[in-house]
């Protein structure tokens, strides 16, 4: 078995002195994985695939609370819209109203992140800041959106080894959430979530204020 217990000790003790929360990456890995950590109290777990997603969930406890991290489409929102948890990668209104459409059909409010882009790639998904604010607004004054919570904002950092480049880009994230709540401040309580920080980062996501982290190699081994 691959898992790092150690590790997942170590940074639970980490994140729970500075009230970070952990979903534990598990996209690629085996089920058996996921119920090693499990057995060790981890409830909340991340994928980025649809069907792999859709399968684990079958195996696998009810009370897991499961994170869609990866790019979705729309047709497949379906798939997970029953029991997902939290879909961090919202990237367009077109998306969120997808998902928000599904959700009423269910009777349930799906929680979403908006996904900002931060990193200086252009491959990396994401809302620029108009757009973020364009959504919010969009989100914050209509009642229409009855299938869907919006709890916060989700960024990835660049991939480099330049820790300023990538401390410099978590902060601009936490403005802009920091932004969002102080001009919505009815909604604030709920608009409480900012996931940034991944293995590579996220001591320097936790120092720029993150609540949640998203971390997979350093629990389960490196992926093929
Ligand atoms: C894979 C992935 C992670 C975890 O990456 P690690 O470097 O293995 O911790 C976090 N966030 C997203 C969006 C991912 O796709």
């Amino acid at each position: 078995m691959a898992v790092d217990t150690l590790a997942y000790h170590r940074i639970c003790a980490e994140l729970t002195a500075r009230n970070v929360a952990l979903v534990a990456v598990s996209k690629t890995k085996p089920v058996d994985d996921i119920r090693a950590l499990y057995e060790l109290g981890q409830r909340d777990f991340g994928e980025n695939y649809v069907q792999e997603l859709v399968q684990k969930q079958a195996e696998l406890p009810a009370d897991i609370r499961w994170h869609f991290i990866g790019h979705l489409q729309s047709n497949k929102i379906k798939y997970i819209a029953p029991f997902v948890h939290l879909i961090h990668g919202i990237d367009s209104q077109k998306l969120l109203k997808a998902v928000d459409k599904e959700g009423r059909k269910l009777n349930r409010k799906i929680g979403c992140l908006l996904q900002v882009h931060i990193a200086q790639e252009e491959t990396k998904f994401g809302l620029n800041r108009d757009e973020v604010d364009l959504l919010t607004h969009a989100y914050f004054n209509q009642s229409a959106y009855e299938g869907v919570v919006v709890k916060g904002l989700m960024g990835m950092a660049s991939f480099t080894d330049d820790t300023v480049q990538i401390a410099r880009e978590m902060s601009t994230l936490k403005s802009v959430f920091d932004e969002i709540r102080s001009s919505y401040p009815s909604h604030a309580h709920q608009f409480d979530t900012l996931s940034m920080g991944m293995s590579g980062d996220y001591p320097i996501a936790i120092e720029k204020g993150s609540t949640l982290v998203r971390i997979g190699s350093l629990l389960f081994g490196t992926r093929s």
